[in-house]
């Protein structure tokens, strides 16, 4: 069973994530946006980390609430809002104990978040393009009776797998939309940034 201690690490280790790969995701949505997701996620989580402390009680939902106000008030971005409803509703399916089916509503719960805010499906270019075949692969681990950490580890691959399939996609939906065509060729950086949120929850987990 995971808990709160989990959510938290979690949090942590993806505001050192987003710190360690800001530069890299700058670069990312330099290509086909305007190059401020690196930066944006940085001073998103490390905002996270600050209002984490204050938490008097934690639970693994008041963490994910947090999180996602958090995002929301602080993320200038399109990505804010949008992970954010990621956090909000993993933080309205999350029990303070999390077995690998818990774990795995979760994520299924951040991919419709993402997708009912943003409205985007697989093969746009997006974040879907991760949480999607995340979610799906978190689910078929967790039906076959997979622990927490099995849960993660199925997503973060098929995550990260879903992150590095944008390269030669043209993307119809957000600011890289604009540039159509052109925007063949590259990574997305919200795909790549949503692969290492799911990256850190392997890590938070181990
Ligand atoms: P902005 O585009 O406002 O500069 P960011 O650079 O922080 O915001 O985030 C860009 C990322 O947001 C994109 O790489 C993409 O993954 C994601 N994104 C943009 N629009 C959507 C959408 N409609 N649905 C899902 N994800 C989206
Ligand atoms: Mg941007």
């Amino acid at each position: 069973m995971l808990g709160t201690e989990w959510v938290v690490r979690w949090a942590e280790l993806t505001a050192a994530a987003a710190h360690e790969h800001r530069v890299e995701l700058i670069e990312l949505d330099r290509a086909i946006g305007d190059g401020d997701h690196g930066e944006n996620l940085d001073r998103g989580f490390s905002e996270v980390e600050k209002q984490l402390e204050t938490l008097s009680e934690p639970t693994p939902a008041v963490v994910l609430r947090t999180i996602a106000t958090t995002l929301i008030s602080k993320v200038g971005g399109a990505s804010g809002p949008l992970l954010g409803t990621a956090y909000l509703r993993m933080s309205s399916v999350a029990p303070d104990e999390l077995d690998g089916k818990a774990v795995a509503a979760m994520i299924d719960a951040a991919c419709k978040g993402v997708q009912m805010r943003g409205k985007a499906t697989v093969g746009e270019k997006t974040m879907v393009d991760t949480w999607e075949p995340a979610a799906r692969a978190a689910l078929a681990a967790a039906e076959t009776g997979g622990e927490p950490l099995a849960v993660l580890e199925a997503a973060a691959k098929a995550g990260s797998d879903g992150a590095q399939a944008t390269l030669p996609m043209v993307a119809t939906k957000g600011r890289a939309s604009y540039l159509g065509e052109r925007s063949a060729g590259h990574l997305d950086p919200g795909a790549v940034s949503s692969s290492y949120i799911l990256d850190a929850a392997v890590k938070a987990a181990q």
